[in-house]
C-alpha cells in the first residue's frame, strides 16, 4: 500500500505547493507517495457554509466546529486505521524519531486549525493527537502539516537518491550534522580542514563525530544531554 497524506484544510489550493517540487514533488509524481487535501467546508452543512462560529466563554477570533470538522474527518477516514494528527502549538514539538515512526505506517491524516484553533470536542471525540512543530505560532496549520509530510516523505524507500544519507545526518544518534564542505578548495581564503581532502576514511570518520559532538554540546546542550546511551549520571563538571 502507498503512503499518504491525507490533509484536512480550509485551503486545499496550499497543496501540494512546496511538497510539489524537487525530491518530494518527483515522488509524488512517480507514486512513490499519495497527497490528499481535502476541503473541510465540503462538510459544512448550512447556507452559509460556515465552519466556524465565536468562541464560548466569549473572546476574540473564531473557533473550527466540532460538527462540520467530525463530518469532514469521517468522510476522509471512513474506515481506515491511520494515526489521526491536528496540528498545534499545544501538541509535543515534532521529533525525527516520531517522523520515522509515521514514515513506516500507513500514512497520516492531518487536520489543520485556523482562526483561534478547533473546538476541544472534535479533539477528543476523534481521538485526534495534537502536533505542534514547535514553541511560536503560526496563522494556521497548512505549513505545519507540510513540514510534518516532508519530514516523512523524504524517509520513504526510494524517495532519497542514497539509502546511506539518511543514517549520518542530524539527529541520529541524538547529534547534529557535522559541516559540509565542496569545490572550491579555497573561498575567500577559507579553506576545507585537511583531514577530508586526507583521503583517510578512518579520519575523515573520527573528525566527523567529534565535530558532531562538538557542535551538538554547543548548540543543543539539551539534545546533547537527552542523546541515547547517555547515563543518567550528571558529569561533575555540570552545573
Ligand atoms: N489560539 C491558538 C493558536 C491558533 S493558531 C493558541 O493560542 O493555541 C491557528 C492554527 O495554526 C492552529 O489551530 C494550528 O492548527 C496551527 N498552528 C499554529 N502554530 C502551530 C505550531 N507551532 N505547530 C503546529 N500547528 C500550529
Amino acid at each position: 500500500m502507498t503512503w499518504r497524506a491525507t490533509v484536512l484544510t480550509l485551503f486545499p489550493d496550499m497543496f501540494p505547493g512546496p511538497l510539489g517540487v524537487s525530491l518530494a514533488g518527483k515522488a509524488l509524481t512517480s507514486g512513490l507517495w499519495e497527497l490528499e487535501a481535502r476541503d473541510i467546508r465540503a462538510s459544512a452543512t448550512d447556507r452559509h457554509r460556515s465552519v466556524d462560529d465565536t468562541p464560548a466563554g466569549g473572546g476574540p477570533g473564531m473557533v473550527l466546529r466540532a460538527d462540520v470538522l467530525a463530518a469532514a474527518i469521517d468522510a476522509a477516514d471512513a474506515g481506515q486505521n491511520r494515526p489521526r494528527l491536528l496540528m498545534s502549538p499545544r501538541g509535543r514539538p515534532l521529533t525525527q524519531s516520531q517522523v520515522k515512526e509515521l514514515a513506516a505506517g500507513p500514512g497520516p491524516l492531518i487536520v489543520c486549525g485556523r482562526f483561534e484553533g478547533v473546538d476541544q470536542r472534535v479533539i477528543e471525540a476523534r481521538t485526534l493527537k495534537e502536533v505542534s512543530i514547535g514553541d511560536y505560532l503560526l496563522s494556521g496549520g497548512e505549513i505545519a502539516a507540510m513540514a510534518l509530510i516532508d519530514a516523512c516523505v523524504r524517509l520513504l524507500p526510494g524517495v532519497m537518491g542514497k539509502q546511506a544519507s539518511g543514517e549520518d545526518e542530524s539527529f541520529s544518534e541524538g547529534l547534529l550534522e557535522y559541516p559540509q564542505f565542496t569545490r572550491p578548495q579555497a573561498f575567500e581564503g577559507r579553506g576545507i580542514p585537511e583531514v577530508l581532502i586526507s583521503g583517510d576514511h578512518a579520519k575523515v570518520a573520527a573528525w566527523r563525530r567529534a565535530e558532531a559532538e562538538a557542535l551538538t554540546r554547543a548548540q543543543r546542550p539539551d539534545l546533547w544531554a537527552a542523546r541515547p546511551g547517555q547515563k543518567a549520571t550528571k558529569s561533575t563538571t555540570d552545573g
